[in-house]
Formats: C-alpha cells, sequence, structure tokens
C-alpha cells in the first residue's frame, strides 16, 4: 500500500476511475460543530490520497469536482456521516453514493456487527488495527499511525463491494440497497438539519 498526503486539496490530474472509496476524519461526531481534518480517497488500487485540511479553509476545487462528478460512483462506510460533513465543509453533494454499512445490515441480517473492521474480518478476512480512531486529527502533523489508520479506512472499500453486491442479489435486496443509497445524500441533509432525533420516518 502507499499513502500519499496532499495539503488543501488534491494535485491536478489524479485519476481516480468510475469508482473512488472515500472517507473522513473530523473533531468529532457533530458536523456543524467538529471541523473537517482529511478527507481519504482511493482507487481500490492500492493507493491512498489523503487531503488534510490544516487551516480551516475548505478551498479545493479538485476534490470537489471529483466528489460532484455524477458519472463517479462516491463508495463509503456510513455514508450518512460523511455527506454530511462533505456537505457542510465543501459545500458539494456527492452522487451517486454506495455505502458498505447500509449493504451489510441488509445483506447480513444473521449479525448485528457491521462496523468496517467486522466487514473486513468477515468478507475479506483482513484484520484492521482500529485504535486511532480517538485521535486528534487536527494535529498539523499527522502520526505514522493516524495516516496508516486513515489510509485503510479506503483501502478495502472496492473489495467489500464485490462481496456485499452478490450477498445483497442472493436475498433479493440489491435493488431495496440502491433505493436506501440514493436517499442517503437526503438522509445526510436532514441530519444537518436537526431532524437526526427523533427520525422523521419515527411515528
Ligand atoms: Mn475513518
Amino acid at each position: 500500500m502507499a499513502i500519499h498526503l496532499h495539503r488543501g486539496d488534491l494535485p491536478d490530474g489524479l485519476e481516480f476511475g468510475e469508482i473512488v472509496a472515500i472517507d473522513t476524519e473530523t473533531m468529532g461526531l457533530v458536523p456543524g460543530r467538529d471541523r473537517l481534518c482529511l478527507v481519504q480517497l482511493s482507487a481500490g488500487d492500492g493507493h491512498a490520497h489523503l487531503v488534510q485540511f490544516v487551516d480551516r479553509r475548505y478551498e479545493a476545487p479538485n476534490l470537489v469536482r471529483l466528489l460532484a462528478d455524477p458519472g463517479r460512483l462516491k463508495l463509503f462506510h456510513f455514508a450518512r456521516f460523511d455527506l454530511a460533513v462533505l456537505y457542510h465543509y465543501l459545500g458539494v453533494e456527492c452522487r451517486p453514493v454506495w455505502c458498505t454499512k447500509i449493504a451489510s445490515k441488509l445483506a447480513r441480517t444473521y449479525t448485528d456487527r457491521h462496523g468496517l473492521k467486522d466487514l473486513c474480518r468477515d468478507l475479506l478476512g483482513i484484520d484492521l488495527p482500529k485504535e486511532k480512531q480517538t485521535s486528534d486529527w487536527g494535529a498539523v502533523e499527522l502520526d505514522e499511525a493516524q495516516l496508516a489508520y486513515a489510509a485503510n479506512d479506503v483501502l478495502h472499500l472496492h473489495r467489500l463491494r464485490e462481496a456485499l453486491v452478490p450477498l445483497l442479489e442472493r436475498e433479493g435486496r440489491l435493488a431495496l440497497a440502491e433505493a436506501c443509497f440514493a436517499f442517503l445524500p437526503a438522509r445526510a441533509q436532514l441530519d444537518l438539519l436537526g431532524f437526526d432525533e427523533p427520525d422523521i420516518f419515527a411515528h
């Protein structure tokens, strides 16, 4: 695996193919409060590109162009959070979207373990280290363990999707999954507006 760290935006001329895996790291779990620190991307080729935001200036035209490209599938694990963060800080609505967590919940009803680490272990036989999840992503100099952790969050998503599609097909839930993915940008908007608890779909 190779990790490429970029400050402020992706460099010109990088190609990510038709499916790009994306993850974000923030200062916490409240999108409007906790700033976006890092956006990780991978084409599924073993390379992870990390875009670091250090000065709270979110002008990243190359990154935004990629995220907004309707011809490119944006692949996340728990897209709901990342979509809200990306919209809040970069003003971009990512479409179309695919989410490995939603796919797993729809296809793997025999377990309640749908974390990235669980999916990598169960579907790919890969043991991910997870201990850096609560580290300080706002640091100007990220350490090696943080960079490796951040990269791991996007490096396996393509293979997870390839493992989950046949499971969704087998269970007759691929179309339902796609309907859920299409709704995710709206779900993220609802979160940003405060319609998260109670959920508007609750009675
Ligand atoms: Mn992550």
